[in-house]
């Protein structure tokens, strides 16, 4: 789950934290709206917007981008809690040790330990959107949405996107702004991977339909690459890309079973992948 991606570090971070810090500079516990204002990179405003917007925005960034933006900001605190680590060491074996230089230097390093702890607070509090921001949605609006969104990245990346969707689906209870992150994710790998499948057609294909009397499935398939391996894709950080983060994968699947869902990967029939996550029907647990 995201909690094992992120909680690690966060206890990490904390448990190693050698006094109390006199106070915080910034609110420990951010919304996803205060993350935005405290400008966590570019990426997240797009999908921030397109939480309270259904048409007319640019498509969410990817997660890999998020990511890259939150790890580009945690460094800047994290290597001046270093930068100032040394130089507490030099100022307490001075002879004579300065202690009010020494002082000084250690309040710097809890500062920048707390930004960098509220960082992954408000990534914390960006993945584990609780339940309270999931709704009973239309998965074929969403799908909808995403593709409309993306639809100049399938220009550019000259991909023909069909979308065959069941009619008459139940609804699926969802945090929208997730859900569609993970679709942005998949189509995109997917117009990528025809990028590097060299021949074959350039087609890509999002399906949705119901497998079970108590789940729906999507499927997102493309004519591209393929895959070697169809289980170490959502490892973290594997890539084949140059500048891939190789983290969207992992994160997708998180997303996904946060919701009581599954993602998975199959080789698609003759060429190219098919990546399938199911969901839940609302309500079709209880009944
Ligand atoms: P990134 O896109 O940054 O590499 P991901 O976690 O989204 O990170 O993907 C990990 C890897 O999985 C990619 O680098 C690529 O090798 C492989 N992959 C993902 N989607 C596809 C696909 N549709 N076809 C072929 N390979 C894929």
């Amino acid at each position: 789950s995201l909690d094992e991606i992120w909680t690690p570090r966060q206890s990490l971070v904390a448990s190693d934290r050698p006094f109390s810090p006199p106070k915080r500079i910034r609110q420990p516990e951010m919304t996803m709206t205060s993350l935005t204002n405290m400008s966590v990179g570019t990426a997240l405003r797009p999908a921030d917007r397109a939480a309270t917007q259904t048409s007319g925005v640019s498509p969410p960034a990817s997660l890999a981008e998020l990511y890259a933006s939150i790890v580009h900001e945690m460094n800047q605190p994290l290597a001046a809690v270093i930068a100032n680590a040394h130089a507490c060491q030099r100022w307490l074996s001075a002879d004579p040790p300065n202690m009010e230089r020494a002082r000084l230097t250690a309040e710097r390093i809890v500062r920048d330990a707390n930004s960098t702890l509220d960082i992954i607070g408000a990534l914390c509090t960006l993945f584990r959107r609780d339940r309270s921001e999931r709704s009973a949605a239309n998965i074929n609006d969403v799908i909808m949405d995403v593709c409309r969104l993306m639809a100049d990245e399938s220009r550019t990346g000259r991909a023909e996107v069909a979308i065959e969707l069941s009619v008459g689906l139940p609804p699926v209870l969802i945090d929208r702004v997730l859900i569609r992150q993970v679709l942005v994710n998949l189509i995109r790998n997917a117009i990528e991977a025809l990028e590097s499948g060299g021949q074959g057609s350039r087609r890509v294909c999002i399906r949705s339909h119901r497998v079970a009397t108590d789940r729906l499935c999507v499927e997102v398939i493309d004519w591209g690459a393929g895959l070697d391996d169809v289980e170490r894709v959502f490892e973290p950080f594997f890539t084949t890309k140059p500048k891939g983060m190789g983290i969207g994968l992992t994160i997708c699947r998180s997303i996904v079973e946060a919701h009581d869902g599954r993602l998975w990967a199959q080789s698609n029939d003759p060429v190219g992948t098919r990546f399938v996550f199911t969901l839940p029907i609302r309500g079709a647990a209880q009944t």
